[in-house]
């Protein structure tokens, strides 16, 4: 039997990546396409939809959504009212929102995942800083990024930083008397430590986390150089929401 989709943000980037990679899997079907600006009325048999709510009622299994931050939450909320398992990779979700989607899969009896990063060098790389900050407090994130991206920091940032603030023994680094000379210099405040956000052209989603001590250094890093590196994620967390009756807010919980 196989799963159907509904991709959601089809048009965009990540949507495109996620569109050919359902097409390739003889497992998956395409059942609808939406992005509010589509003038097609169907791609290869596919129906085009430019509002969810013409949505309803549709046969499908699975909702991705690669959209923006300001109508992902609708759109998931919308998913899961309407017997579609939420895959969602777009970024900039509340924790408030994701507890309350959670509770509202668990009334559905559907899965669904948010993930913040499909890599699973993304995945790992959380998982190694959220290891090495029990023995390093000290630490600081960089997130780079194409210039196009519209929240900062990255969903994968904040994620990178709620796993080290499990670990770590809190504290707030730097002197008291800290000055900015040029405000935002410093990065974001997470928990006592830093998160900078870098935009260029030519990026695609890029992490460092730099560990400091006494005469030593450790940096972890992880780089997408391209969208594809995300899609063996996205086809395993299609897989497996399908399964679930629980949605859960990163892939390491789909692993
Ligand atoms: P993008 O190229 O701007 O694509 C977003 C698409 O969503 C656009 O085509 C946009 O259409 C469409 N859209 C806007 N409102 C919509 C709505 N209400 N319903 C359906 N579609 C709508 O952005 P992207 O680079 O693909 O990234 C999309 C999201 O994924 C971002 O939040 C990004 O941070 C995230 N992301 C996640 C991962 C991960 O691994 N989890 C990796 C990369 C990116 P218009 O342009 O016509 O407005």
């Amino acid at each position: 039997m196989t799963i159907r989709v509904i991709i959601a943000g089809f048009k965009g980037k990540m949507g495109q990546a996620a569109y050919q990679m359902v097409s390739e899997d003889a497992s998956l079907t395409l059942a609808g396409l939406l992005d509010p600006f589509a003038t097609e009325k169907e791609i290869d048999g596919v129906p085009v939809f430019n509002k969810k709510e013409d949505l309803i009622g549709l046969e499908a299994d699975v909702w991705v959504d690669f959209t923006m931050p300001k109508v992902a939450y609708e759109n998931t909320r919308f998913a899961l009212e309407n017997g579609f398992a939420p895959v969602v990779g777009t970024t900039g979700f509340t924790p408030e929102q994701i507890e309350e989607l959670t509770d509202l899969s668990v009334e559905a009896s559907l899965g669904g995942l948010i993930a913040p990063n499909f890599a699973i060098g993304a995945v790992l790389l959380m998982q190694f800083a959220a290891k090495a900050a029990q023995y390093f407090p000290d630490v600081e994130i960089i997130e780079l990024h194409h210039d196009k991206k519209k929240d900062a920091p990255s969903g994968t940032a904040i994620k990178t930083a709620e796993l080290i603030r499990e670990t770590r023994a809190s504290k707030h680094q730097g002197v008291a008397d800290e000055e900015e000379l040029l405000k935002g210099a410093r990065g974001a405040e997470f928990d006592g430590f830093r998160i900078h956000s870098v935009r260029l052209p030519g990026l695609v989603a890029h992490q460092e986390v730099l560990f400091g001590a006494e005469g030593e250094g450790l940096t972890l890093r992880h780089d997408s150089y391209d969208r594809v590196s995300f899609m063996g994620g996205v086809n395993h967390a299609i897989k497996e929401v399908v399964k679930r009756n629980q949605l859960v807010y990163g892939l390491e919980n789909l692993l």
